[in-house]
């Protein structure tokens, strides 16, 4: 079993239009914008990222969003569920806010025993805030929602899968433990993690997979340390027959992907060296910042990609 990984890193996901994607996250979440760049292998599309302060690995919601880009069919094989940390009694605070904010398909309810309020993005994504007791993490304050209730952080991630057998055993070798039951979902911790510690498998067996589309988790992403410990995640994954990709550098951090059994694309992502590298803490996702590789093509980028803030 592997002893590397430290909870999610972050998770990405598909929108259809920048803008409103910018404004939930920012002002309906309160979240921190912490970079914004473009999607190195397609320029002409934003890379946004949301987070904490820093955008502290296990706080960052990222996001392509291909304009006008049709929604993903639900189904199995794919991220149903980000949730996120707030802190105990605050979900009737959260449940008018969202309401206010025009949020859809607000449900409360309760996995594992916990008070959770599910709600969708603005492309139908799957989202939920989880009441969490004494989570530690600082949540960022600068969005407009009082530290009494902000996002901490990821929750967890629930995955819906056909499978509970060799997706469960990834994780297991991952340094995942089985943590619990509730009905179809089985849920699975990891030790000493950053806080976005858990993720969840919900069985459906026999049902349809996921299409991709606006709305969907695209990858979802784990923490390791430094690229020391992400190459000892790649050699074990490798030996134990997964085909991952060589070490990646995504300008933020180095990254490794792989399809797990269930269908679900894994990043193992490096929390160095940070979105504080090209940025001041301060300023932090106020300039579009682009890779070298395109740099040449600002002028035209800056032309075509739709302004966030009206
Ligand atoms: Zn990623």
């Amino acid at each position: 079993m592997l002893n590397k990984i430290n909870g999610l890193h972050h998770v990405t996901s598909l929108a259809s239009g920048a803008r409103s994607n910018n404004a939930f996250f920012t002002n309906t979440l309160g979240l921190r914008r912490v970079k914004k760049t473009v999607n190195f292998d397609a320029p002409d599309v934003y890379h946004l990222y949301y987070g904490d302060e820093t955008g502290t690995p296990g706080t960052v919601m990222t996001y392509f969003p291909f304009p006008n880009a049709g929604r993903g069919r639900k189904g199995v094989g794919e991220v149903a569920t980000t949730a996120f940390s707030v802190p105990k009694g605050t979900l009737d605070a959260w449940q008018n806010r969202l309401a206010e904010h025009g949020v859809t398909h607000l449900t409360r309810g309760s996995r594992f025993g916990e008070s959770v309020l599910a709600f969708d993005g603005p492309d139908g994504d799957g989202f939920a805030l989880v009441e969490v007791d004494g989570d530690a993490r600082a949540p960022w304050t600068g969005g407009g929602v009082s530290e009494d209730m902000a996002i901490r952080g990821f929750y967890s991630a629930s995955m819906r899968l056909a499978e509970n057998g060799a997706s469960a055993e990834l994780l297991n070798f991952m340094g995942y433990e089985e943590a619990g039951r509730d009905g179809n979902v089985t849920r699975f911790a990891i030790a000493n993690g950053n806080g976005a510690d858990l993720v969840d498998i919900e069985t459906y067996a026999g049902a349809n997979y996921a299409a991709q589309g606006a709305g969907s988790v695209h990858h979802l992403a784990f923490s390791v340390e430094n690229r020391a410990r992400q190459l000892e995640v790649r050699e074990a994954l490798v030996d134990t027959g997964y085909q991952v990709t060589p070490v990646i550098d995504r300008d933020y951090f180095w990254a490794i992907y792989f399809r797990m059994p269930g269908g679900v694309l894994f990043e193992v992502a490096t929390n160095e060296p940070g979105f504080d590298r090209d940025e001041d803490t301060a300023h932090l996702g106020e300039d579009l910042k682009l890779p070298s590789q395109h740099v040449h093509l600002r002028d035209q980028l800056e032309r075509y990609l739709e302004p966030l803030e009206a």
